[in-house]
């Protein structure tokens, strides 16, 4: 994992420096395979946010960008990722001897499918650096997702490519498109398999190795070498399901993960949980980057399926219904909403769905409040408190 991970942020680096190939930021949940089809090498700006958040820098970072007129109410990975480039540092350069900072873009390509921030963020760095910004605007709170979706993402994908042609001096050939989505397909079959085999009880697997793990299906989607460390985690989780080897002692309780993850208490909520008997196994967060829907026959209109049919996208309806199912699949005996204060985009407990669901299902929840990057909006008292009470209830119940 550190190997590809290492291999891959050397590779943007180089591209960014030696101006051998061009560079393109791409969104977590944008058309990654047509940049990797038209030879791009590909940031991922919120991957970079994330690591700010992990590192624990985002929260001195984000009043820099405050300053300029970023609310702090906005996007926690935004306010940092900005407040890093002025304050010029950045998590890659204690991490990766010789990179300074997030290579330098050629072009900036977005899909509002998750929100409005995402192109807020990437026009601000378009001109900063005097480059194009361009995307996809998809319908958000989506019930059914129908034809007159896929063919108003598809037309717009498509019309990326003349612009992509200009940057990267090279013509789009629809056969290495093909192949980025193949190479993606199975990147995200066999990452799904990664995340089911939490379904074994004990589960081989926490939320919390998730997080991590998820990192070559976010920046390498579309490439071999994802393939490759995805098929050696995967036999070694077969593994600990036939030998009952479960990632958290005494599984007791089996929990669902409900919104952002607090990038910089990732190791203190895994411990907390596991100190209490519980494991958080699931997480709609982690299951953001499977896109099944991806076919490499048809490339444009998958990919316009594919992303559009995502959680995040969906009406309250669609989501229940799918946390239901993953509730069942995963044998769930309890749920955490994590509402992060500045990310109201991901986080599903303002609107009365965990009591409805705990209406349906007869699941019990627990709201936490926080923030996916900025720790000035997370209290451990209270998340601890709070966490313990409800596995006691959870205990009680049993
Ligand atoms: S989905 Fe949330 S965390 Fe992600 S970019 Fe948008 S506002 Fe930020």
């Amino acid at each position: 994992m550190m190997k590809i991970m290492s291999d891959y942020f050397y590779d943007l680096n180089d591209a960014a420096k030696s101006k051998v190939r061009k560079v393109a930021w791409c969104t977590s949940v944008g058309p990654a395979e047509l940049l990797r089809a038209m030879g791009f090498a590909v940031h991922f700006p919120e991957n970079h946010a994330a690591m700010l958040g992990a590192t624990r820098m985002a929260t001195e970072l984000i009043p820099e960008a405050n300053t300029i007129g970023y609310s702090p109410d906005i996007c926690s990975y935004l306010t940092a990722d900005i407040g890093a480039y002025l304050k010029k540092v950045s998590p890659l350069a204690k991490a990766y001897p010789g990179i300074d900072a997030p290579p330098r873009p050629d072009i900036l390509v977005y899909n509002t499918n998750q929100c409005r921030d995402v192109q807020d963020w990437f026009n601000w760095y378009g001109e900063k650096f005097n480059v194009p910004s361009i995307g996809v605007y998809t319908h958000r709170n989506i019930g059914e997702v129908t034809e007159a979706h896929i063919a108003s993402i598809a037309k717009q994908m498509e019309a990326l490519v003349e612009p992509l042609e200009k940057v990267s001096g090279t013509k789009f050939e629809l056969d290495a498109l093909k192949e980025a989505v193949r190479l993606s397909r199975d990147c995200s079959d066999i990452w799904k398999q990664i995340l089911d085999a939490a379904a074994a009880v004990p589960s081989p697997l926490t939320f919390f190795d998730g997080t991590t793990l998820m990192g070559p299906a976010v920046v390498g989607r579309g490439t071999q070498k994802t393939l490759d460390v995805y098929e050696i985690l995967l036999a070694e989780l077969k593994e600990r399901v036939k030998n009952a080897e479960g990632a958290v002692d005494k599984e007791h309780h089996r929990i669902y993960w409900d919104g952002m993850p607090v990038w910089g208490r990732l190791s203190a909520h895994s411990k907390l949980f596991a100190g209490l008997n519980a494991n958080v196994i699931a997480s709609t967060y982690c299951n953001s980057w499977i896109f099944s829907a991806l076919d490499p026959e048809d490339p444009f209109n998958s990919m316009a399926r594919a992303y559009t049919e995502l959680f995040i996208v969906r009406s309250d309806d669609e989501k229940e219904k799918y946390i239901r199912e993953m509730l069942e699949f995963f044998k769930i005996d309890g749920i955490i909403y994590h509402d992060s204060k500045t990310c109201p985009n991901n986080t599903n407990c303002r609107y009365g769905m965990p009591q409805r669901l705990e209406g349906l299902t007869g699941i019990p929840s627990l709201t936490i409040h926080g923030d996916l990057n900025d720790l000035r909006l997370v209290s451990d008292e209270q998340t601890n408190t709070n966490v313990e009470a409800f596995i006691e209830q959870l205990e009680e119940r049993q």
